[in-house]
């Protein structure tokens, strides 16, 4: 027999050795890295004209219009920089409907007339820029012959450099529009819907007499979960290198039960490479701050420190990207898919939320004085009553192909979405809903405006991992986003959903006060009836169990188990009405998200299905008939030799059944696959998910048995237990 690529990839493994030593940080401090390949506010200040400056950071701090002639300057400044950098090439670096980026570079060369050439980079230039964007999914908002997508510079993301081995590139984070103003991108909405939130939490804060503050921003921190392998196990497997995770591979002897690897040791090569990947983050003045190893076997978790919701997209964007290419340098493979591998933990990304002033205070932290409290009791309410109001519209945005094997399975949170409050806080509510507060758990009287709430532990929330938003303290985590994802969705929907509840309440708190009522009163009125009515998305038990199903049930909760059941939730009138009385999508931009929904959930299936049924007939089924024809020697062999061999025909008979089996299911799974649905891409989603999915659940059993009872030297794809476990 000759090896395959399998045994190979584990000869090449236990042969190659890893430089692993690339970065001193003796010698280079982590302090002296961050922001190095930013051109930041220190770089700008140093760079820039006094005034140009001033102006250019107002704009970042408080979003007012840039100036044309402070655009020349900043480029210009921009490109010195970016030159003594090495850079050659700049990009416009936007991020289109694939949750992706896209880029194009341009460099900065200008020919002049004697034949010689000028670096040169205008205002202009960095303003505005118009990649071919006929190819980038639209939803239908535009045909090909208007395919003009313009790219505008985002002042508020600052420019960096990204090295190269030949030169770097200065990226400009913009958004991506069409030449109608339709929003092309995942950055524009996020944009609109902090300025909503802004505007109604201003409101708020009037009514307390905030007049220091100017802006509202929410903040986010998301932890990001992945996966490291060996690269060499993916030349054998065709399925993780082309969709992300395995589509087929029997469950190791050994897994994640005898939970030794959560916050386990980090092997070396793997510790090598995520500081590595720290170092690189930290020039491009990503905030990372946590690593730790994570409750699969082979998976990690990342975290930074938390920043505007803008940047932390656009920065978790960054993350993933150098994580990518970094893995690459370690000879490993970073997957980032949410379900590589069935049967163990999938991964997640943890998306904390809060709203934070200008000023710095953050508003979802309960304060000192009954004052702080009052204040704090509202935003809190706030975010409780729009999860309650809108919790199909968080649900879409977690939803797609991959995020499908984790939510609703036992290691992540369930479908349904609700909020997770922990005891004290519990408490407090109900008492708010009651009518005046009277006492707290800790004892005491209680009453807005009057007293202190008690001291809330701040890992009240953390402990129930099993919910899929909680509060935590200061923040709330919104924990179902998948690992994959741009947060930008999950971000653009709660901004939006909490700016309606805050203008709900202004609104009502603006009139009461304008009447004479005092505004301790007037909120002390206005909570106990929004309690009422959001308290059914309130639940502190297990979300894993069959009784919280049940229970959702009974309360009317919404279960969207799969992503069809959650794509339509976008095109609800009440979705629309809300979208577009906030500004941040038009009617016909969540139509044309409705279809890229709808086009990339039958892509990815359609991919998978075509992926398994090439690996089920190249691969596996070859394996199979090879072991069988062994077998069958085996027994005729035997036989010959005049022995009695009941069990040896027993497992010929068992292995002929399980291949006969699993060529049935790819001709089945190849049937259905051929089969075109009528309709819209909704409409062929739904197809999908009803008759292609469980036929590769079905083959995919098939297959794994197969693993367990071939004979391992034939078994050409690299196992779970080799993958996850050669390190
Ligand atoms: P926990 O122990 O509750 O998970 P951590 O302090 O470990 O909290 O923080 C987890 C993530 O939450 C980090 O990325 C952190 O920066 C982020 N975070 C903390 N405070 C806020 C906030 N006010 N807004 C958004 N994210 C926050
Ligand atoms: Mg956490």
């Amino acid at each position: 027999m000759g090896s395959n690529v399998r045994q190979e990839a584990i000869k090449t493994i236990a042969t190659t050795t890893h430089k692993l030593n690339r970065i001193d940080f003796r010698t280079t401090h982590i302090k002296d890295l961050f922001g190095i390949n930013v051109f930041g506010e220190e770089e700008q200040k140093q760079r820039l004209p006094k005034p140009m400056f001033k102006s250019l950071q107002k704009t970042v701090k408080l979003g007012t219009t840039l100036d044309p002639n402070v655009a020349d300057a900043v480029a210009s400044a921009m490109k010195d920089w970016a030159i003594e950098h090495g850079c050659t090439h700049y990009t416009h670096l936007f991020q289109p409907l694939t949750g992706l980026t896209a880029e194009k570079h341009d460099s900065f060369l200008n020919p002049t007339p004697n034949g010689r050439a000028l670096a040169e980079f205008s205002g202009k230039e960095l303003v505005k820029g118009e990649p071919d964007a006929s190819s980038f999914p639209s939803g239908g908002s535009r045909s090909t012959f208007e395919a003009r997508g313009y790219t505008g510079w985002d002042p508020t993301s600052p420019a960096y450099i990204r090295e190269g081995a030949n030169g770097s590139t200065l990226v400009i984070p913009t958004i991506f529009v069409s030449w109608t103003g339709e929003a092309l991108d995942k950055k524009t909405p996020l944009l609109k819907s902090m300025e909503a939130l802004s505007t109604q939490a201003m409101r708020i804060l009037k009514l307390y007499g905030h007049a220091d503050v100017k802006k509202v921003f929410t903040t986010v921190g998301p932890e990001q979960e992945y996966f490291l392998i060996d690269k060499n196990f993916l030349y054998g497997r065709p399925d993780l290198l082309n969709t992300g995770r395995t589509l087929f591979g029997a469950k190791p002897p050994k897994g994640q039960e005898l939970e030794d690897q959560y916050f386990g040791t980090i092997p070396e090569r793997v510790l090598a490479c995520m500081a590595d990947c720290e170092a690189e983050l930290f020039k491009l003045g990503v905030p990372v701050k946590t690593r730790h190893n994570e409750v699969a076997p082979s998976q990690y978790e990342l975290a930074p420190i938390f920043e505007d919701s803008n940047l932390a997209t656009d920065h978790n964007q960054l993350a993933m990207d150098v994580m990518r290419r970094t893995a690459e340098v370690y000879g490993l493979v970073c997957l980032l898919h949410e379900k590589p591998f069935a049967g163990i933990n999938g991964s997640g990304k943890h998306n904390n939320w809060s709203m934070s002033t200008d000023t710095g205070e953050n508003l979802l932290n309960p304060g000192d004085t009954p004052h702080d409290n009052a204040q704090f009791l509202l935003f809190f309410v706030a975010v409780i009553r729009a999860v309650a109001k809108y919790p199909e519209l968080l649900r879409v945005t977690v939803a797609s192909a991959g995020n499908d094997h984790r939510l609703g399975a036992n290691e992540a949170p369930p479908a349904i979405i609700s909020i997770f409050l922990g005891d004290q806080l519990q408490d407090v509510m109900d008492q708010l809903e009651a009518g005046a507060l009277k006492s707290t758990k800790q004892g005491g009287q209680m009453e807005i405006g009057v007293t202190v709430l008690p001291k809330l532990p701040r890992d009240a929330g953390d402990r129930n991992r099993t919910s899929p938003f909680a509060f935590t303290g200061n923040k709330f985590e919104f924990r179902a986003v998948g690992s994959s994802f741009s947060i930008s969705g999950p971000n653009v929907v709660l901004n939006t959903i909490v700016a309606e509840s805050l203008d709900f309440m202004a609104t009502n708190l603006e009139k009461a006060t304008a009447a004479g009522k005092d505004l301790h009163k007037a909120v002390q009125d206005l909570l106990p009836g929004i309690l009422k009515e959001s308290k059914k998305v309130v639940y502190n038990g297990d979300g894993y169990t069959e009784e919280w199903q049940q229970e959702a049930e009974r309360r009317g909760l919404p279960n969207l188990k799969t992503t069809v059941d959650a794509i339509p939730m976008i095109i609800r009138k009440d979705s629309i009405d809300l979208f577009t009385k906030y500004k941040v999508f038009t009617e016909k931009e969540l139509q044309s998200r409705y279809v890229i929904f709808s086009e990339s959930y039958v892509k990815t299936i359609t991919i998978e299905a075509n992926m398994m049924v090439m690996m089920a007939k190249t691969m596996i089924l070859p394996a199979g008939l090879r072991y069988q024809s062994e077998v069958a020697t085996a027994v005729t062999t035997t036989k010959a030799a005049g022995v009695e061999n009941g069990a040896q025909l027993e497992a010929l008979k068992e292995l002929t059944g399980v291949i006969t089996g699993f060529q049935g299911a790819t001709a089945a799974l190849e049937k259905v696959l051929a089969h075109h649905a009528e309709g819209d891409a909704f409409a062929h989603a739904k197809a999908m998910r009803d008759t292609v999915v469980p036929k590769m659940v079905e083959l995919r059993t098939l297959g794994d048995k197969l693993e367990t009872i071939v004979a391992d030297d034939l078994w050409p794809i690299p196992t779970y237990r080799e993958m996850l476990f050669i390190k």
